[in-house]
């Protein structure tokens, strides 16, 4: 597989944001039950120290949670993993992201060679994350919005994945995945969630089942600078 981005010096690391450390936590997400090697291959390149604070940078390869700023969080690489296992199943070409957030899952699923589209309610949050996008040369749909209303201009989506947990699945986000797609979204409050998997049939059918429970930041309403 080829991978999407330009690596810099920065990106390379050393230490503890070095190759080897890297690949002790892709030996863990294996050990943790991720198969795919596209994903596996993606966690080991994307340099996840760039998308925390420089204080935070040596726990990036740690399979944890990081706090990014404004009470969000950068998810946990075992729960990127698994949705973006979840988002090829469908054999996507165009993603949407609904939580841009520190923007490493959008970058994982550019690395993969997807169009990803990502939509962030925090604009400090989406200034960030697209310097970013911009310094490993990724080049990412995105928007600052309120994401539940998704981006019906770009759409329909293969694949549609919500990094932030509604109390339900939300419906114009639904209507906007493309027959055959799948939409990745935890459900649930702050107390007890479960990771969910959509899929749409060629008839506009709808299946879902449970992947994991998780733990996510809530699905807000409106946009802040
Ligand atoms: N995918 C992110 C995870 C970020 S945490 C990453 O890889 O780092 C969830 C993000 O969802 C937060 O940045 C939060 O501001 C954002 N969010 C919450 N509600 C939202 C909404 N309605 N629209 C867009 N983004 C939202």
């Amino acid at each position: 597989m080829t991978l999407r981005m330009r690596l810099q010096p920065e990106a390379i690391g050393s230490g503890m944001t070095s190759q080897r450390v890297r690949d002790r936590l892709v030996e863990r997400l294996r050990e943790n039950g991720i198969r795919d090697e596209r994903v596996l291959n993606a966690i080991r390149t994307v340099p996840r120290h760039l998308f925390v604070d420089e204080a935070l940078a040596t726990r990036a390869y740690e399979d944890t949670a990081l706090p990014i700023g404004h009470g969000q969080t950068i998810s946990q690489p075992w729960v990127v993993a698994k949705m973006t296992e979840a988002v090829l199943e469908a054999e996507p070409k165009k993603v949407l992201e609904i939580g841009t957030g520190s923007g490493y899952q959008a970058a994982v699923l550019a690395a993969l060679g997807l169009e990803v589209h990502t939509v962030e309610r925090i604009g400090e949050l989406l200034r960030t994350a697209r310097k970013r996008f911009r310094q490993l040369g990724m080049n990412i749909r995105s928007k600052h919005d309120d994401g539940r209303i998704g981006w019906s201009e770009n759409g329909p989506f293969d694949s549609i994945i919500v990094t932030a947990a509604a109390p339900a699945l939300v419906e114009s986000l639904t209507a906007q995945l493309a027959p055959g797609g799948t939409l990745i979204a935890p459900v649930g409050g702050a107390s007890s969630q479960s990771l969910l998997k959509l899929h749409k049939d060629a008839d506009g059918v709808v299946t879902q089942h449970t992947l994991a429970p998780v733990v996510f930041v809530p699905l807000l309403s409106g946009m802040i600078d």
